[in-house]
């Protein structure tokens, strides 16, 4: 492979070999094997084709790649720019996520994952855009489980390294493995339902929306509360009345998690697989088979959405339906709002004291300070 020559001709010049993209490709898999065709490394190649400080081949190109670039790779290849951009990643945005985030962490875009199946099988091997979706676990065509490392080395794919600057992507860039060869991990037979169950959120991902009780809901909106349910039934342990829940309590005992990514991430293919169908079932029966899960568990509308930055509307529809917002910490009340109630509460010959209070406005009183103004401390039962 030619490394580390620059021309400026090449740069003004198109691609002289253009591949046609597969379906559901991947631009950095695209580009990539664009450079092969030209006996040239990924790298090296757009260098060339690119002037100094333009081109980025980043880990998150695909998220992060400039509309400018875009436009540049339109010129030298010839394809239209909603071929292109349909390869990028960011026309994934309003349906996995709100917006992509060009510098930064996307909740739902992963590392590059693979099916060794489909890479053996491919007439040219190239990787697929979904298979960088936190969503896609399992290979629909092939019926098992994504890899997201080499599985001789570990490594984390890169699309435009190459081991040696001499094999192309097939191999890991770090150990030389032939990823073609990783053992196809079969999707238990056991597990079909939750199979399916990953094939419907394909589909809403696929189509953008869903609908729940006769409302369509779009699909970015039905994911953002993944994260929050994941990390509820996960670090929280709240995980009574679900699907999988011996396994999923499992995960949550054996899985350290840390606070620089959602919980679901901390997670292998396998457990995510699991994890994702648990969540799916909870939306079958709507909302009854939630509002279960909610009483099992004693989740309120403060746990529910405490992570959340904001509420989409059908979420709040939901939980008003089934666990209604109540104030988690009488903190928030006034003096006024407490002897208001304390008020009421003698003209209906009941007694004031703490327990009557935290039914009455459906908080936890015993820290709150306010309460003492009135004389609540010493009338505690
Ligand atoms: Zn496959
Ligand atoms: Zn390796």
């Amino acid at each position: 492979m030619i490394k580390k020559v620059k021309n400026p001709a090449v740069t003004a010049s198109r691609f002289l070999l253009i591949p046609k993209p597969l379906p559901d490709e991947i631009l950095s898999s695209w580009l990539a094997r664009t450079a092969y065709a030209h006996l040239t490394h990924p790298k090296t190649f757009m260098n060339m084709h690119f002037s100094t400080g333009k081109f980025n081949w980043r880990p998150n190109f695909d998220a992060s790649v400039s509309d400018d670039v875009l436009r540049i790779i339109e010129r030298k290849s010839t394809l239209s720019f909603e071929t292109i951009y349909q390869m990028s990643l960011k026309s994934y945005e309003s349906y996995l996520q709100e917006s992509i985030i060009p510098d930064g962490l996307n909740t739902f875009i992963v590392p590059q994952r693979f099916c060794p199946v489909c890479l053996r099988e491919d007439q040219f091997p190239y990787y697929r855009k979904s298979w960088k979706v936190l969503f896609t676990t399992v290979c629909f065509r092939h019926h098992c489980y994504l890899y997201d490392h080499c599985p001789s080395c570990g490594a984390l794919l890169k699309l435009a390294n190459m081991y040696r600057n001499t094999l192309p992507f097939v191999f890991c860039h770090k150990c030389g493995f032939d990823l073609r060869k990783a053992r196809k991990l079969t999707v238990p037979k056991t597990l079909d339902l939750a199979f399916k169950r990953m094939q419907r959120i394909r589909s809403i991902l696929k189509r953008g929306y869903l609908v729940l009780n006769k409302i369509p809901i779009y699909s970015f909106l039905f994911f953002e509360v993944f994260v929050q349910l994941a990390k509820l039934m996960l670090a929280y342990k709240k995980n009574d009345s679900i699907d999988h829940q011996p396994k999923i309590k499992n995960f949550a005992k054996r899985t350290r998690f840390t606070k620089t990514q959602p919980v679901i991430r901390e997670l292998s293919i396998p457990q995510q697989f699991i994890v994702l169908s648990a969540i799916m079932e909870l939306f079958r029966h709507y909302p009854k088979k939630f509002d279960r899960f909610l009483k099992a568990n004693a989740l309120t509308h403060w746990l529910l959405t405490r992570d959340l930055k904001e509420i989409a509307f059908w979420y709040e529809n939901l939980l008003n339906k089934v666990a209604p917002q109540t104030c988690f910490t009488s903190d928030l009340l006034t003096l006024q709002e407490i002897q208001n109630a304390a008020k009421w509460l003698t003209t209906q010959g009941l007694i004031l004291n703490k327990i009557i209070l935290k039914k009455l406005f459906q908080c936890d009183f015993y820290h709150n300070k306010l309460g003492a103004n009135i004389g609540l401390k010493k009338k505690i039962i």
